[in-house]
């Protein structure tokens, strides 16, 4: 058998991502929190898990596809969707992840778009990227919603609050994902 080399967190595109996404989310894996990362062969986007109501992708089912699949060598898994998500009580959703779990999702649909609509500079919408990103694996460590309007772990439903967050973890929250990697023995993969 082949030797694999383990990786703390898996990326792959779903549907049609810029190689870029998933490049400036590994960086910030990577930076923030010494995590290694491997990008996966991408995924076509699963057509049973689109509401053709509202032409907009199920989070959740998303994830309950990738839970089907199989990624040896990855601890999580984070899904890099090009299609705009929903969860049933929201309009939307940037992304969605089991807490505390293995897999997430994050669309990257809205976050090329201001608020007024007009079309965000790359350097934007790869801010955004890595943010949803650092917020989802904040959950895949079993970390919740933080009340610093600062922090990464701040729930923000909107570009605005998106962008007013600050591209990092409030000294709590990076504390707390400091000792979940610990206690997942995860400190054995930074590299
Ligand atoms: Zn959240
Ligand atoms: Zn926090």
């Amino acid at each position: 058998m082949k030797n694999r080399k383990k990786h703390a967190v898996g990326l792959l595109a779903m549907g049609r991502v810029p190689e870029m996404a998933l490049k400036i989310v590994s960086a910030h894996i990577y930076g923030y929190l010494n995590l290694s990362t491997c990008c996966l062969p991408a995924l076509a986007l699963p057509q049973e898990c689109l509401d053709k109501k509202r032409l907009q992708y199920d989070a959740a089912r998303i994830i309950q596809y990738l839970e089907g699949q199989s990624f040896p060598g990855c601890s999580k898994i984070i899904g890099l969707v090009e299609g705009d998500l929903f969860l049933p009580i929201f309009t939307h959703v940037f992304g969605e992840a089991q807490q505390g779990g293995t897999h997430a999702v994050i669309s990257l649909a809205r976050l090329q778009y201001r608020e007024n609509g007009c079309r965000s500079p790359d350097s934007e919408f790869y801010e955004r990227t890595a943010k949803v990103a650092l917020h989802e694996l904040g959950h895949l460590f079993n970390l919740f919603h933080c009340d610093d309007s600062q922090c990464l772990m701040h729930f923000s439903g909107t570009i605005e609050t998106l962008d007013a967050i600050a591209l990092n973890y409030c000294p709590y929250c990076r504390s707390f994902f400091t000792d979940a990697c610990r206690r997942k023995e995860l400190i054995s993969l930074i590299k």
